[in-house]
């Protein structure tokens, strides 16, 4: 990270058996943060409880609540307990005034909705490697919502998320690796690292006409407001 000018990063929770190891990466260094959720991917695993929730955002180092949300592609079939767990953690952000980070794959309607009907826009957050139309993006930037950028946008054949990544204003628009995944261009297929978020940056600078450096210094911005990060 300090190679790439890289400040700052977030580390995610997918499971509850993996926070403590997740805090730890977090503890280790003033510059790293936590967050705490279950993903929507996994399926067999004891459904954490919003008062688990609430118990586990306490520490001052989990800045966020996820990663949650909604994911039709991976799992197909009666997927109620996948939308339980979205509505519990969405009431968990809003009980504690943590952000929200929200996964959504061939699911945006649903995600919306729910997002709606459990107010959201309340406890904000962001729509974390995002992959979907300007659609989708609008009506997350009306809920208040960041848009996060990974490096799928550096990959030849997003041109219409590379459009959006034209779109977004830049006040709320973050950048990500989603390490170990996703590595983007110059990089596509190795192990993804944090670092690397740089070329995600530099990706978007260009797309946009601007410095890097500007779009360094705005994501940042972005960063320490929606996770309420005093630097
Ligand atoms: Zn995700």
């Amino acid at each position: 990270m300090r190679d790439n000018e890289v400040s700052h990063a977030l580390c995610i929770c997918v499971t509850i058996d993996d926070f403590a190891r997740v805090l730890q990466v977090a503890n280790a260094a003033p510059n790293l943060y936590a967050s705490v959720g279950v993903h929507p991917d996994y399926e067999d695993l004891r459904e954490p409880s919003l008062e688990e929730l609430l118990v586990l955002a306490r520490d001052p180092k989990v800045v966020a609540i996820g990663e949650t949300g909604l994911d039709y592609y991976r799992l197909t079939g009666e997927l109620e307990w996948q939308r339980q767990r979205f509505r519990t953690h969405i009431r968990a952000a809003r009980a504690c005034a943590k952000p929200l980070v929200i996964h959504t794959r061939a699911a945006s309607a649903d995600t919306l909705t729910l997002m709606r009907e459990e107010d959201a826009g309340a406890a904000g957050g962001v729509m974390h490697c995002f992959t979907e139309n300007w659609e989708v993006a609008s009506a997350a930037l009306d809920l208040g919502f960041y848009i996060s950028f990974s490096g799928i946008v550096t990959f030849k054949n997003a041109r219409d998320l590379q459009d959006v990544a034209r779109r977004v204003p830049l006040e709320r628009m973050l950048i990500e690796t989603d390490s170990p995944y996703l590595a983007p261009v110059p990089h596509r297929g190795k192990t993804n690292q944090p670092g690397w978020v740089r070329h995600v940056g530099e990706f978007i600078a260009q797309l946009r006409g601007i410095p890097v450096a500007q779009l360094g210094e705005q994501t940042s911005d972005n960063f320490f407001r929606l996770f309420n990060i005093l630097r």
